[in-house]
């Protein structure tokens, strides 16, 4: 059997610690006001089992992937505790809140292809966790045309990181489908 490192878990659990400390005010936009760190956890859970990654540094990286764009945390005090790799690796997925949410969406399509591989399987899994959300778990107030024009977004940015992951890529496209027959199948559309 394999055997996980003792440092690798170390760094996993201690960022566990952190992004749930940077967190711990935030909730989801669900109904239920799920709290916002079980999303970056979801994300490590794809990519380590409907993905199989077990490169710590883009599980721990998933981990914290929200931690710059959404909280005070500094890229320099992510590097000081999870080294540089993983601050790049957050910063390859983290929009630039000053730009307008348009702009923002349409960028993530045109940089999507570009990301080091890494980022690729982070954005994908990302990108799985938050149309399962929109599926299952929505904002209460969106109606079926935004929660399908969500859908219809997050496949141009997984489609311009074609070859990425099969793996991933057979779970995104399956819950796509999922998505849009639940959805195209409802009373109020
Ligand atoms: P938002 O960016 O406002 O919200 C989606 C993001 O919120 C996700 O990417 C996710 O990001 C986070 N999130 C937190 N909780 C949830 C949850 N339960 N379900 C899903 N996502 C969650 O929305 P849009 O992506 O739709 O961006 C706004 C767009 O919507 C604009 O392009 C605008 O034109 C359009 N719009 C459409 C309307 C319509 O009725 N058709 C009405 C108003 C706007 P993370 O992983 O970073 O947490
Ligand atoms: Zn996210």
């Amino acid at each position: 059997m394999n055997q996980i490192a003792y440092e690798d878990f170390t760094l996993f659990m201690s960022a566990l610690k952190f992004g749930a400390h940077k967190h711990r005010w935030q909730r989801r936009k669900d109904a239920e006001q799920t709290p916002y760190f079980n999303h970056p956890i979801n994300v490590a859970e794809v990519l380590w089992g409907s993905g199989a990654v077990r490169d710590i540094t883009i599980l721990t990286a998933a981990l914290l992937h929200d931690v710059i764009e959404d909280t005070e945390t500094l890229p320099d005090e992510v590097e000081r505790d999870f080294g540089k790799v993983v601050r790049s690796l957050i910063l390859e997925v983290t929009d630039d809140k000053s730009l307008p949410k348009e702009t923002r969406k349409e960028l993530q399509v045109q940089h999507a292809p570009h990301l080091s591989p890494g980022a690729k399987l982070i954005k994908i899994a990302d990108k799985i966790c938050n149309i399962k959300d929109v599926i299952y778990s929505p904002p209460p107030n969106w109606s079926i045309e935004r929660r399908l024009e969500y859908l219809a977004w997050a496949e141009r940015v997984v489609k311009a990181m074609n070859g990425c992951n099969e793996r991933l890529e057979e779970e995104f496209y399956r819950l796509l489908k999922e998505g849009r027959e639940r959805l195209g199948g409802s009373r109020w559309k």
